[in-house]
């Protein structure tokens, strides 16, 4: 990654862009949760399928130096759906995820979004279009409030230019939009279950907790796909299943989940497409019951549990 590049764990840089517009669209159709404030976090209407694959990665390679991480993997991930992509460790999960989003740029082939060539362009510009996976907190976000830490993901809002900020006329436009801001983040951390900890520093979070105000965050920004890096991990079995909910609730909204998660068990039980990489390539495609009684999976995977 050359220096200028943005920072992989600075969710800011993948924050970066969306209209705040979209992300405070309160004129979605409505759901029955959370409660109070009519929530309207998971009921933005996500784009329908458009005929074209929303995710379609071809002949992707990435080189380290001589580690050849990714060697030459393809695959595709239906519009809506929750597919699973896994793989013994080291066999290029992460380090796909990275070149799909922007964090590292491929050595060879294509990452296209919604029929759009989106290879090689940075993280804050694929973010803009839909496209984004969840990032750790940063210590630079641990130090501000759950709330801070959701008003903040969605950037370039227009209180952010200082200009607009003092000329009359246009402070109108920066409170209203402060205000729509905040009232989507309240709406966001009840979807999840953390407005009790709006006020709580991000350091202070358990570590399910935090996994819970990542996916809040990547919310924020309202995306089409989200690509989730092992979001379980660390996480008690009480959030786990909270963290599942929520994830098939946006699906069932129309969100598109890619999740790399190596407890065989959550794959094969919420994914119904499963994608197998081994060695930097796709070994295998199907189902849960496919994929675990396929001999190639099983020997990559040398006698470890499916
Ligand atoms: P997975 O997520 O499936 O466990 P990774 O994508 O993290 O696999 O890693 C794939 C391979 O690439 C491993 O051999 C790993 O050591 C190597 N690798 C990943 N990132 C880097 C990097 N930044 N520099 C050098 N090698 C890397
Ligand atoms: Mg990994």
């Amino acid at each position: 990654m050359s220096s200028d590049a943005p920072d992989p764990n600075d969710p800011a840089d993948v924050a970066d862009g969306s209209d705040v517009a979209d992300g405070v669209d309160a004129s979605a159709p409505t759901a029955d949760e959370p409660e109070e404030n009519d929530g309207e976090v998971e009921e933005s209407a996500k784009h329908t399928p458009s005929g074209s694959p929303p995710l379609r990665v071809e002949g992707l390679v990435k080189r380290f130096g001589g580690v050849t991480a990714v060697d030459g993997a393809s695959f595709e991930v239906e519009s809506g759906s929750l597919t699973g992509l896994i793989g013994p460790n080291g066999a290029g999960k992460s380090t796909t995820f990275n070149c799909i989003t922007g964090v590292h740029e491929p050595t060879a082939g294509t990452v296209s979004f919604q029929g759009e060539d989106v290879t090689g362009l940075k993280p804050y510009q694929i973010a803009r279009k839909g496209l984004v996976r969840t990032f750790q907190i940063a210590r630079e976000l641990s130090e501000m409030t759950v709330l801070e830490n959701l008003m903040l993901a969605p950037q370039g809002q227009l209180g952010e230019s200082a200009v607009r900020a003092v000329t009359p006329g246009l402070r109108g436009a920066v409170v209203e939009e402060e205000t729509a801001l905040r009232e989507r983040a309240w709406e966001t951390l009840e979807f999840f279950e953390i407005d009790h900890l709006a006020h709580e520093h991000a350091g202070n979070l358990s570590g399910g907790q935090r996994k819970l105000l990542e996916m809040a965050r990547v919310l924020m920004t309202d995306p089409e796909m989200v690509l989730l890096d092992e979001p379980l991990a660390g996480v008690n079995p009480t959030l786990e299943e909270k963290l599942l909910d929520r994830i098939h609730d946006l699906r069932a909204d129309g969100y598109t989940f890619l999740l790399v998660e190596h407890d065989m068990d959550v794959i094969m039980n919420n994914c119904e497409r499963v994608i197998v990489m081994h060695q930097g390539s796709v070994l295998a495609e199907g189902t849960g019951d496919e994929i675990r009684n396929d001999e190639r999976v099983i020997e990559a995977y040398l006698g470890e549990d499916l």
